[in-house]
């Protein structure tokens, strides 16, 4: 009598930053509802982060799918190395983060694997892992395994990674001299983009820096992926999408965010303690605070944080501002201009974190002046809130062009090192109730009821989720380990 078939075990690896990890939790308990294994991957140091940051901190054992766990749910939780030791302070040294990333950590991801594919039950039958690794092709080769690349950013910025080859074939991109500043009209599924919209490392000439390095490899890997998962949603890049899937099996399953999956599960991700805005934005009128973050771990210079201070002072909205205590660099504390506080006072609430979706979805919330991190974007969009943009690094670049060019859902606030608070005043008061923010609203509306519509049972990204199990299942059945 031929066995039962086994069920799917997907190993999970996101990279270890905030911005990824959020996505890649949703997509465990996502992939477990659908009958999945999971084995979830963190690395010891985010596991340690993150445990201090709990709200009702006790355990530093804690599993960030107990809740998940507790309904049913097989995800199982395990922890490693990323080549660096735990106490090392990783937002202050970046760049042997990264080599850590670049150099070390594949071996502490084979050797975990090794010793999970000899005891894992059921067997593994996929590596999950953030398109970002430089990795995950060559070790699932060697497992016997497909890789699916998990991209957390837009589809569009994918293709424009994917190939990098035309750009620098073209000039626009790694020219000995000066890259052409012409616009770009030859990548597949993407008509035209400025040199200035495109993602930061780009637009530059030297391309030798440890994010090259890591962004040259991990692409090398993503053509050898066997599926790709990305969180957009379909009907915001339609061109995009249909572009790259004549190049791979390529899905559109997002917004990955926490709402209308499973209610009542709920997975703490944040790495920082969260303060709690809830009290103060109930005393605020509907629609009248700007929410203000910059993400992560982008930073900001000294000089526009000021600019963008006083272009604040000099509005009446009342704002949230998240100010990282690294936000300008670790070494300065007080970032902001002396008497912003005390002139703010009443309106205002810096803080060093919050929960971002909280905020958001306050309905005192009018406004988002944000860095154009994806999540962030995509947080926004799921709460109707439109958008300021000032983005600072990488991706953010080509993800305002999408808010503010092709979607027209928010407005730009200057570039880095140009801003005034002269115009960031007049931009804020423009999103918070002039004829421009008004505008951005009201297309706003209907671009959250396609998020919301697209994680419906027969919504998009939901049917692309289905035909994604489909096919790895197809996929999976000609291969030993699925047996
Ligand atoms: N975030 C948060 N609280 C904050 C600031 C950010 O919870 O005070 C979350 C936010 O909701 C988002 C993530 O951190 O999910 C940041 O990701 P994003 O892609 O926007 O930016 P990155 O940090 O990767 O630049």
């Amino acid at each position: 009598m031929a066995e039962p078939p086994q069920k799917p075990h997907a190993v999970l690896i996101p990279v270890p930053l905030q911005g990824h990890i959020n996505p890649a939790t949703r997509l465990a308990i996502k992939l477990a509802t659908r009958g999945f294994t999971i084995t979830y991957v963190n690395t010891e140091a985010v596991h340690h982060q993150s445990s201090r940051a709990r709200r009702s901190a006790s355990s530093i054992d804690h599993h960030i799918f107990a809740d998940a766990c507790a309904s049913g749910l097989d995800i199982r939780y395990e922890l490693i190395s990323d080549g660096l030791p735990v106490s090392f302070d990783r937002t202050a040294n970046p760049i042997q983060f990264l080599h850590s990333l670049l150099y070390v950590f594949s071996a502490h991801v084979e050797e975990f694997m090794r010793k999970l594919t000899r005891a894992a039950s059921p067997p593994i039958t996929c590596l999950i892992a953030d398109t970002f690794f430089v990795w995950p092709s060559t070790i699932a080769k060697k497992f016997d395994i497909p890789y699916v690349s998990f991209w957390t950013e837009p589809a569009v910025v994918f293709t424009l990674y994917y190939h990098m080859d035309l750009l620098i074939k073209n000039g626009h991109f790694a020219s000995c001299a000066e890259n052409r500043k012409d616009t770009i009209a030859y990548i597949p599924g993407v008509p035209a983009i400025e040199p200035t919209d495109l993602m930061s490392y780009l637009q530059e000439t030297n391309t030798t820096s440890v994010l090259h390095q890591i962004i040259f490899k991990a692409f090398e890997e993503a053509r050898g992926a066997d599926f790709v998962l990305c969180n957009t949603v379909q009907e915001l890049e339609p061109e995009t999408i249909s572009a790259i899937q004549q190049e791979k099996p390529f899905y559109a399953v997002g917004p990955l965010i926490p709402p209308g999956f499973i209610p009542g599960i709920s997975v703490q991700t944040t790495l920082q303690v969260e303060s709690d805005c809830s009290q103060w934005l109930d005393t605020k009128p509907a629609g009248s605070v700007l929410y203000i973050s910059f993400g992560s771990f982008a930073n900001v210079s000294k000089r526009d944080l000021e600019e963008i201070a006083y272009g604040i002072l000099d509005t009446k909205a009342n704002f949230i501002w998240v100010i990282r205590p690294d936000i300008v660099s670790s070494k300065e504390h007080e970032p902001l201009p002396q008497r912003f506080l005390e002139e703010s006072y009443g309106r205002g609430m810096c803080i060093p974190w919050c929960c971002q979706m909280e905020v958001l979805s306050h309905p005192s919330i009018g406004g988002f002046l944000t860095h154009c991190g994806w999540n962030s974007i995509l947080e926004s969009m799921w709460c109707e809130v439109p958008m300021l943009c000032f983005p600072l690094q990488t991706d953010q670049f080509t993800n305002r062009k999408l808010v503010v060019k092709d979607w027209k859902i928010g407005i730009d606030l200057g570039r880095i090192d140009e801003v005034s608070r002269k115009e960031v005043s007049k931009r804020v008061d423009s999103l918070m109730g002039g004829e421009e923010g008004n505008e951005a609203k009201k297309v706003m509306k209907e671009v959250t009821r396609a998020l919301h519509g697209a994680v419906t049972a027969d919504g998009s990204s939901q049917k692309n989720f289905d035909q994604f199990v489909a096919d790895l299942m197809r996929r999976g059945s000609g291969n030993r380990t699925m047996k």
